[in-house]
């Protein structure tokens, strides 16, 4: 095995783990990681290609054949250990994960231990897979239900996430008696190799995780091998509607969670500086991007003039800098690349009409780095582009709404449906928005109302393809098969 150590620049933190193997595979291409706090090289990912996808699959299968057999109390083991691990690498996991992807430090610790809850609760599973049980149910003849594992499953992971994304799948796979085939997002590989690191550490038997760096003909190779039984996607919408095609047209169980565009709805009664911070999280953290992140705020009624008031006063006076440095508030978006296309959205946001209230180009900052500072853009009509399509950074539309009818029209026009809050004090309107919003996942005067590993991850219409969610019961379903068992003793 190579040495995987945090200092990025000395290590092989860019290997793929193939049949039991930390190698460089052998597709075509690489990719060159970027710390996009100062656009210093971190190191360069060699691509995995259709014939790596092969020998992990193979030799995923081969260690299925005896996993599964593992009692599940057995199988947990190594997951206790892991999170142990996980708990002892915390910093370490966090520091490499702010160089790669950007966030600040606090995100990245947050985000890990978001992760290990994952763990946590994959280790319930001896519990969680239980089935159910009748006797009698004819005279003489008892029913049962038990859940066994599928096979090879296989999850492809986007940058935004690459602690907790890819251990909102393994975990629950591999305790239930899977093995799993980890293709992670390209720009971001040195966190999940590091985690994976760790899992090995633990004492995984050989060939229960495998992990293949790459890109597009990665996960080619992935949604058609017939060997995998089940895929696992998470990222922007366009690519999980194929992959969500691909996969099932391949025969396999598939579970695509896609991207969004997230209203938050202040009614006149909301308490005004806590709900302001809660939008500054929901819409600047992450430098926006987060699936879950607000994208456009819904005042309703004559609360927009003060809302907008504190809230560009409190986003104009949030720190941009690199993660690493502490009071910064919003870090670097991922790339140059991705705070182009944020910059077009702007630009395009302005031609189609909207007023700038907070723009975020002008930012003082690393030159070098692809900062960019929160922007709020009043007068958004509910046509425009940036009312509509996922912008991926710190930028707010606002579409002021008369009342809350408008404001749950405005937001159930919208082709996403992840998440969405409301702020206020009446329990009837929060009572009633919960009820007809068209969203998986609603929350009241939250920030960002992420479920617990315990519960599903559950996005609608564009923001999810499938039947079964990421992780709680649903995880648990997905990455088993049901029997029914029926016995009569003569
Ligand atoms: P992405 O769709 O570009 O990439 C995700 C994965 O798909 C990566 O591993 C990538 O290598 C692969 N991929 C990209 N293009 C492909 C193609 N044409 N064919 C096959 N594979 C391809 O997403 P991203 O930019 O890494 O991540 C950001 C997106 O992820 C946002 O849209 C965000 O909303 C979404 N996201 C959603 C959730 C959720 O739970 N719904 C969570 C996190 C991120």
């Amino acid at each position: 095995m190579s040495t995987l150590v945090s200092e990025a620049k000395q290590v092989a933190v860019t290997s793929s783990l193939i049949a039991g193997a930390w190698v460089a595979p052998q597709g075509a291409g690489s990719h060159a990681i970027v710390n996009p706090a100062n656009g210093e090289t971190l190191a360069t990912l060699p691509y995995g290609g259709a014939a790596d996808v092969d020998r992990a699959a193979q030799d995923a299968h081969r260690a299925w054949l005896s996993w599964r057999e593992v009692p599940v109390v057995d199988r947990v083991q190594p997951l206790y250990r892991f999170k142990t691990l996980l708990e002892r690498n915390a910093g370490d996991v966090a520091t490499i994960l702010t160089r790669e992807n950007g966030k600040t430090l606090e995100d990245a610790t947050t985000e890990v231990k978001r992760g290990i809850q994952m763990v946590e609760v994959a280790c319930g599973m001896p519990s969680l897979m239980m089935g159910d049980s009748l006797n009698d149910v004819a005279k003489g003849i008892d029913c049962r239900t038990v859940r066994q594992p599928i096979g090879v499953c296989a999850g492809i992971t986007p940058f935004n996430f690459p602690a907790m994304v890819p251990l909102w799948m393994y975990p629950f796979a591999i305790a239930a008696g899977n093995t799993f085939l980890l293709k992670p997002s390209e720009r971001v590989p040195m966190t999940p190799t590091r985690v994976v690191e760790l899992l090995v550490e633990a004492g995984l038997p050989e060939g229960v995780i495998q992990l293949v760096h790459g890109g597009r003909e990665v996960v080619e190779a992935l949604l058609a091998h017939p060997l995998i039984k089940a895929i696992s996607f998470v990222g922007s919408s366009p690519v999980a509607k194929i992959v969500y095609k691909e996969a099932a047209a391949h025969g396999k169980r598939v579970q695509a969670l896609g991207g969004a565009k997230n209203h938050l709805v202040v009614m006149p009664d909301a308490d005004l500086p806590q709900t302001v911070d809660a939008i500054l999280s929901s819409a600047f953290g992450a430098a926006g991007q987060r699936c879950l992140a607000g994208s456009v705020l819904v005042p309703v009624g004559d609360v927009a003039e003060p809302l907008l008031d504190l809230l560009v006063r409190k986003a104009t006076a949030l720190r941009v800098g690199d993660g690493m440095e502490s009071g910064v508030g919003v870090g670097p978006l991922v790339g140059e690349d991705q705070k182009k296309r944020v910059v077009g959205y702007i630009e395009k946001g302005i031609a189609e009409g909207a007023n700038v209230l907070c723009d975020g180009r002008s930012v003082e900052a690393d030159p070098a780095g692809a900062f960019l500072g929160p922007t709020v853009l009043d007068r958004v009509k509910p046509s425009a582009t940036v009312a509509r399509e996922e912008i991926f950074g710190p930028v707010l539309s606002v579409i002021r709404a008369e009342n809350l009818d408008e404001a749950i029209r405005i937001v159930n026009s919208s082709d996403f449906g992840n998440t969405t809050t409301i702020y206020t004090q009446s329990g009837k309107a929060a009572r009633e928005y919960q009820s007809r919003v068209e969203v998986g996942m609603v929350g009241v005067n939250m920030a960002v109302a992420a479920p617990m590993a315990f519960f599903p991850f559950a996005g609608w219409k564009n923001s999810f393809f499938g039947d079964l969610h990421a992780h709680g019961k649903d995880g648990v379903l997905f990455y088993t098969e049901q029997k029914v068992l029926m016995t009569r003793w003569f």
